[in-house]
């Protein structure tokens, strides 16, 4: 385990809980995709997309002012951050560290030596039906031997059972590691959101990869505790401010990434469960967590740490 790798997010946590201040915000740096997946929270919520985006100059300058306001963990999300990659490249230079959420269809410049989360939902067939494109194949192209990359996997009720296909696929492919988060809705009742039974299954392989390979399967036995009883739901530190949300327009969106209209009840997002997961002080979560720092060496970063 990287120690300093260790240190940075414990030391950074319990900064937090000491001063209220976690350094973390969130930025959908775009609200354009080059895809259009039906269970999208930025097209299903027009509040999250129908506004115009800043220029280039304006986010980069509200960048600026975000690092001297202590921000010093910046989550680029979108739509497709590497729709922007000046953005990418600003945020690079400026913050110490930089996680990017990319659907992998754009390969991001090598010259950006940051952690870089890319969404695949299972196997070729099935990531190519969820998300209505041929991509699969261009997307593990674009992935191969990148250790910038950690699969991140969206669970919902269709895509589970592959879980294990998609470790087998992944775990040749020279990259990171692979996580993962559960569909969560503007709608109690969708179907698509895991419950009963086929949770209880969907965790019950996600702890049997997590034994079998736990250097690449990242995902704790109290994540998986939680994605279960769902107590990060109550105790959610993001509705609480830890992480705060702007949109490509610059204005915060509340609760939390996913928008206003997000029924909380149905959440099943990793960042929440880490958090509680951390508050907890589970040991196994901070190894996790550690695996989700690129080995920083930016000067922005080793200015901070
Ligand atoms: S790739 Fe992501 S941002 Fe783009 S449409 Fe699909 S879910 Fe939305
Ligand atoms: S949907 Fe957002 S605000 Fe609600 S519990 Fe999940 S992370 Fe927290």
């Amino acid at each position: 385990m990287n120690i300093s790798s260790v240190y940075y997010p414990a030391k950074e946590f319990v900064r937090f809980l000491t001063t209220g201040n976690s350094g973390f915000k969130n930025y959908d740096i775009t609200n354009r995709c080059n895809l259009q997946c039906d269970f999208c929270y930025i097209y299903n919520q027009p509040d999250n997309f129908e506004f115009d985006e800043v220029t280039d100059e304006k986010f980069i300058e509200f960048f600026h002012s975000e690092k001297k306001n202590n921000v010093h963990t910046a989550i680029l999300t979108g739509g497709e951050p590497a729709l922007r990659i000046n953005l990418i490249k600003a945020a690079d230079k400026i913050f110490p560290v930089v996680f990017i959420f990319s659907n992998g269809l754009i390969k991001i410049d090598s010259s950006i030596r940051r952690r870089i989360f890319i969404s695949l939902d299972g196997p070729k067939e099935i990531h190519n039906k969820m998300r209505g494109c041929n991509c699969f194949e261009r997307i593990i192209d674009n992935i191969t031997d990148d250790r910038r990359v950690i699969v991140t996997t969206l669970l919902n009720s269709e895509n589970y059972p592959y879980i294990t296909d998609l470790y087998e696929v992944l775990k040749t492919k020279g990259i990171s590691g692979l996580t993962f988060s559960m569909h969560t809705s503007e709608e109690y009742y969708d179907p698509a959101v895991l419950r009963g039974a086929k949770l209880d299954r969907a965790l019950t392989m996600m702890d049997y990869l997590r034994k079998k390979d736990p250097s690449f399967v990242l995902v704790s036995k109290e994540m998986i505790k939680q994605f279960k009883e769902k107590n990060h739901i109550p105790n959610c530190m993001l509705r609480k401010g830890y992480i705060i949300s702007h949109k490509s327009d610059l204005s915060v969106k509340s609760p939390c990434v996913f928008g206003k209209n997000i029924d909380c009840r149905t959440c099943g997002c990793s960042s929440p469960v880490i958090l509680h997961s951390l508050k907890k002080l589970d040991i196994e979560t901070f190894r996790i967590i550690s695996r989700f720092y690129y080995r920083e060496k930016s000067p922005a970063f080793r200015e901070y740490s």
